[in-house]
């Protein structure tokens, strides 16, 4: 079968049994718009696998790879009431892609980030962007073209690279790139605590309130 016949089938399905909803073809859209690649699953691809996880009776999805969100939110359709997704996604500029199509959605109130595998902070979705309180979260959030903002002149990358996970450090793992470092991260990993009404953060130093201690800042690109 030729690409063309595929897809004209693909399409005929959808139109015909899918109907994707419009957070869908949002999703489709916004993923469009911020050129990421368009490796999605088709829409009748989606309402396969929003099955089959009906069919086994999912309570608990974890996903690999987010992209856009698209195949997120189908799969989300499928949990009952008290059902979890977790999905994992390694490049930050298709993780905020991702977030506003899954709040889009209303399927996403809450967001944890993490780092080097641990949780290094949990908040809810607005609150994340409105008062990050992880330098980890600062710098990713400064390294994004923001879709609901006016695009910076410049954006951020945080230097340096990820602890090796087989020689864990023994203090906070974003010690060696935090410009807010302090003599007790280098030692003791802070502990995930309260910063705000279902906000947790993990690090030793309110960044809300701190100014950066280092000549280490973000590099901006
Ligand atoms: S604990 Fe220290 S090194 Fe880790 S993120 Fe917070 S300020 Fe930075």
């Amino acid at each position: 079968m030729t690409q063309q016949r595929w897809t004209a089938v693909d399409d005929y399905l959808t139109d015909l049994v899918v109907r994707p909803g419009e957070a869908l073809v949002a999703a489709q859209e916004s993923a469009a718009t911020a050129g990421l690649p368009a490796i999605a699953v088709a829409p009748n691809q989606g309402k396969l696998l929003q099955l089959l996880a009906r069919l086994a009776g999912a309570r608990a999805i974890l996903e690999i790879g987010t992209l856009a969100g698209y195949s997120t939110i189908w799969l989300a359709g499928a949990l009952p009431d008290g059902g979890s997704l977790v999905t994992l996604e390694i490049d930050p500029r298709h993780a905020e892609v991702a977030i506003a199509n899954i709040e889009r959605a209303g399927l996403a109130d809450r967001v944890l980030v993490m780092y080097a595998g641990c949780i290094v902070e949990e908040s809810p979705v607005r609150d994340l962007y409105e008062n990050p309180r992880h330098p980890y979260t600062l710098g990713l959030l400064g390294s994004l073209p923001r879709l609901d903002a006016e695009r910076p002149e410049k954006l951020l990358s945080i230097e340096g690279l990820p602890p090796d996970l087989i020689d864990y450090p023994k203090g906070c793992p974003f010690y060696a790139r935090c410009n807010y470092r302090i003599d007790i991260c280098a030692h003791e990993m802070a502990p995930l605590k309260t910063v705000g009404v279902g906000h947790k953060a993990a690090c030793h130093v309110d960044i809300s309130v701190a100014q950066p201690t280092t000549e280490h800042p973000y590099e901006v690109v």
